[in-house]
Parts: structure tokens; sequence; C-alpha cells
């Protein structure tokens, strides 16, 4: 509040799918708990699960929900991209998203913040926010190194020619290190949809017109890309992350996501049971889908590597599944014996992996997950299944050397993986001690004086400026 009385009211307005929407709700926590007045633009079907993860602290409680509709030429669409189950209702999804613009409008002509954080798949919040006159900030979940790479990266096939390239292995230019991948990883918006890079050049347009982008990390993490984003590529960005530290009571991270079920509690009480780091959990994230196939594979995986396991499995045993998706006698051997336990459906991530017995993650590395590990001082397994989580996957391996890469989807590599992360070996130490480190750099950057309390001290302060000198302007 300034001396006027005056507060500052912001809106927040992510993604519905759960990689957007969970770290927005964190921000919007972190800016309650500054004084700031937040509200979360969403839709009917998300609310309820928002209101739930706000509740249980006291900022949460000041956050409020304002709903947005699909206006007509969009009925059809579900309220959450979670709950789209083919691909091609979900590329319908993110390329129709402007049929949310004319409630959007109302909303943002009704309330009158004093700037806005949108998801990049909103291109066209800059448009409204420029009409109005206010700062629109892009929050999209990705790390400073995404950011830099993506750049480097054209979404069409000719321009990846331009990279310097050794057959399959392509090396990304002009950034601070060497990074290789591998042709294949690199996401082609034209071969999800022939109009998908339209959807990508219009988000691009708008982030270059944008004020500035909110990033989940923390400086010390990636100092090189956080320079580089901003001098080199000339963006202005603020590091506010890891943003799940905003939970700081059990509580909080048991709700985020608004979601509690028995399971969670009968697996932190099977976790209590285990030895301090003794356990590897296992999550794909929130959209990811396998074979039956590869579920078989990854149990044999998990079975035969001796680790004691919390499996997250999402969908399983429904739609086009037949049900044998787990090795014979799988669950007699492995779960009735104690050794591994499966979830299906949703796990309390952030609450599981700062449990003492966990001493690993085999994950998908998608950017929140990622950013979770090292927060909590994990070493991981990465596997990368789609876009961005092949960088992550870099950063976490060549970069910061608290990853374990798994080559192929077979049982004996994930179980070889597994071992080299769990085992008592001296690389399998060094990797754990930097997991370590990263986790005190982590919780240090959103202490009171830390990289990351000190940028969104900063960001704060300059919307307050920004909205007193257009104020002032108007009278
Ligand atoms: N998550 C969770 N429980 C689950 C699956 C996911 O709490 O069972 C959370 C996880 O902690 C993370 C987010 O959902 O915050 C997933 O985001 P991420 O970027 O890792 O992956 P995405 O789902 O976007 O692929």
């Amino acid at each position: 509040m300034d001396s006027e009385g005056q507060q500052l009211h912001i809106f927040i307005f992510p993604l519905m799918a759960s990689g957007h929407l969970l770290p927005a709700v964190d921000i919007a926590k972190l800016f309650a708990e500054k004084g700031v007045r937040v509200s979360i633009i969403t839709t009917a079907g998300e609310e309820p699960a928002i209101q739930a993860s706000c509740r249980s602290s006291e900022a949460g409680r000041r956050v409020r929900t304002l709903l947005v509709e699909w206006s007509s030429s969009a009925i059809g669409l579900p309220d959450s991209l979670s709950s789209v189950k083919t691909l091609d209702m979900h590329m319908d999804f993110l390329m129709r998203t402007s049929a949310l613009r004319p409630s959007f409008e109302q909303l943002v002509k009704d309330h009158h913040p004093a700037a806005i954080v949108t998801d990049s798949f909103y291109p066209w919040t800059a448009e409204v926010a420029e009409e109005v006159g206010i700062p629109r900030l892009v929050f999209d979940g990705r790390s400073f190194f995404t950011l830099c790479l993506s750049d480097k990266i054209n979404l069409s096939t000719d321009t990846q020619e331009s990279s310097a390239d050794s057959g399959d292995r392509i090396v990304i230019p002009g950034i601070p290190h060497r990074i290789e991948l591998i042709r294949s990883q690199l996401f082609d918006a034209k071969k999800m949809r022939p109009d998908f890079p339209d959807v990508f050049m219009k988000m691009k347009e708008a982030e270059g017109r944008s004020y500035g982008t909110v990033v989940n990390s923390f400086y010390e993490l990636e100092p090189d890309y956080a320079d580089h984003y901003r001098k080199v590529m000339g963006r202005k960005a603020w590091h506010i992350g890891p943003v799940s530290l905003c939970n700081k009571d059990p509580a909080d991270s048991a709700m985020r996501g608004g979601r509690t079920t028995l399971e969670q509690t009968r697996c932190l009480t099977w976790l209590d049971s285990k030895a301090e780091r003794s356990v590897l959990y296992v999550c794909f994230g929130s959209l990811s889908r396998f074979t039956e196939t590869q579920l078989r594979e990854i149990a044999g995986g998990l079975e035969s590597s001796g680790h004691p396991f919390i499996w997250v499995v999402r969908n399983a045993g429904q739609g086009n599944y037949s049900g044998q998706w787990l090795p014979e006698s799988f669950e007699e051997r492995v779960v009735d014996s104690g050794t591994g336990m499966i979830i299906r459906g949703w796990a309390p991530q952030v609450l599981i992996l700062n449990h003492v017995a966990i001493g690993g993650f085999l994950t998908h590395c998608g950017w929140n997950s990622s950013l979770e590990s090292v927060a909590a001082g994990l070493p991981v397994v990465t596997w990368p299944i789609f876009a961005d989580q092949f960088f992550n996957e870099r950063l976490l391996v060549d970069l910061l050397k608290v990853g374990v890469d798994i080559g192929t989807v077979k049982a004996e590599e994930i179980a070889a993986a597994v071992g080299r992360l769990m085992e008592d070996s001296p690389e399998a130490e060094e990797r754990r001690s930097r997991a370590r480190e990263l986790k005190a750099a982590a919780r240090w950057a959103m202490e009171e004086g830390g990289s990351s309390y000190n940028d969104l001290a900063r960001l704060i302060q300059e919307l307050w400026e920004k909205q007193s000198a257009a104020s002032h302007a108007r009278t």
C-alpha cells in the first residue's frame, strides 16, 4: 500500500495446464506476501483447484480468482489442458486461445489492473495491455537456458539447418556453452500442424512488444544464461524462483494443485518407514502418456534396479489401456512386499521430493520438476519426452552436473541409470554434493536479501512507479 492508501493490483493469467498454473499460483502468493493485490484469471473448471491451493496460506487467502469464458466461436473446448485427451484437441486449444479475449478484455476494463502477467500462449494479451496502457509481463514457466536456446533454434526446419551441424547432432550456436542436441529432439511446430508455426511467430512477436519476462529460476543456477538473456538478447527479465519454495508449510505443499487424496497420506506414511535417501521418486509430469509396452519397461527397470521407489502413473488402467501394463505378479512381488509404491493419478510432488527418505528423482525434465528437484537438493535421472524438456536435460546433466541421462527406454538401461544415481560411488556422491549446494543456493535466493527476493521487490517497485506515472499523466 502506498502513502495515499492505494494498492497495486495485478492480473495473473496462466495457461490452464498444471505446468503453467501451479507456478503461477505460487507467483500469486509471492506477490500477495509483499502486499500486492492479485487476481488470478482462469476458467470455471480450474477455479476450485486454484482456490484450494490458495486457501492453505495467509498470503494465498488474499489472492482472488476472476473467470474468463470461451467465446461462442470456441464452444466445445475444455476448461483445462490437463483434461484434453488427444493431441489434436491439445493443438486446437493452443491455437484458439484468442476466443478468451472478449471475456478477458472485459475483466481488464472492469478492474483496471496496474499490470498483467500472462502466458506466452496468450499473445493477444499484449494488444489488450497496449489498448489500456498497462504493462504486460510474460510468464510461461521456461528457464533462462531455454529462453536463450529457443531464440537460436528457429521453428521451421530450414532455419535449423543454419546451426553448426555434424550429422545428427546439432551444436547450438551463439550461446555461452557448447550444447549439443540431437536433431530429432528439436521441437518442430510444423510437424504438429502446418499452421502451428504461426502461433509461435505471434507469441514471439508479442513477447518482443511486452514489458518483460518473469522467470521461475534463480540467478545462481544459470548466471550465464540470465546474463545472456538480458545483456545479449536485450530482454528485461526478473528471476523470482524457485517459486515452489513459497510453500513453506507442508500443508501448503500438500495442497499445491488443490488435490489431496487418501493415497497421498498412504504414500507419506510409507516414506516414513524407509531409510534416509533410499527411495527413488518417478514422475513424468502432468501431461506425459506412455504406451503399455513403455510402462512395462519402466516397471521392469525399477524392479531390477533393486531400489525402493514411488512411481506416479497417470491414466493407467483407463481408456485405451488393457490393464496389462504391469509385468506379471509385479504388484505381489514389488508393491505388496513394500519395495515399491504406485500412485495412480496425482502425487503431492513437492512434499514427496522434500521427504528425507527420497534420494533421487527420475524425471521427464519439465522445468517445474527440474527446479523442484534442485530446490529439494536431489540428483536426477533424466528422461525428457518433449519440447524444452530436452534443453532442461542438458542443463541438469552437462552444466549443473546433477543428472544421469537414460539413453533408451529399455528396462536394462533404466535399471543401470537408476543404479548409477542411487549407488554409493564417488561419482554419485559428487552429484549429491552438487545437488545439496544448489539446494542451499536456491533457498538463499528466496530469503530476504537473496537474488530472487530482491528481483521480485525490484519488479514490484517498478510497477508502482509505472502506476503512479500513469495516474499523474491522467490528472
Ligand atoms: N505435479 C504434481 N503431482 C503430479 C504431477 C505433477 O504435483 O502427480 C506438479 C509438479 O510438482 C510440477 C507440475 O505438476 O510443479 C508439472 O510441471 P512440469 O513443468 O514439471 O511438467 P509438465 O506437467 O508441464 O510437463
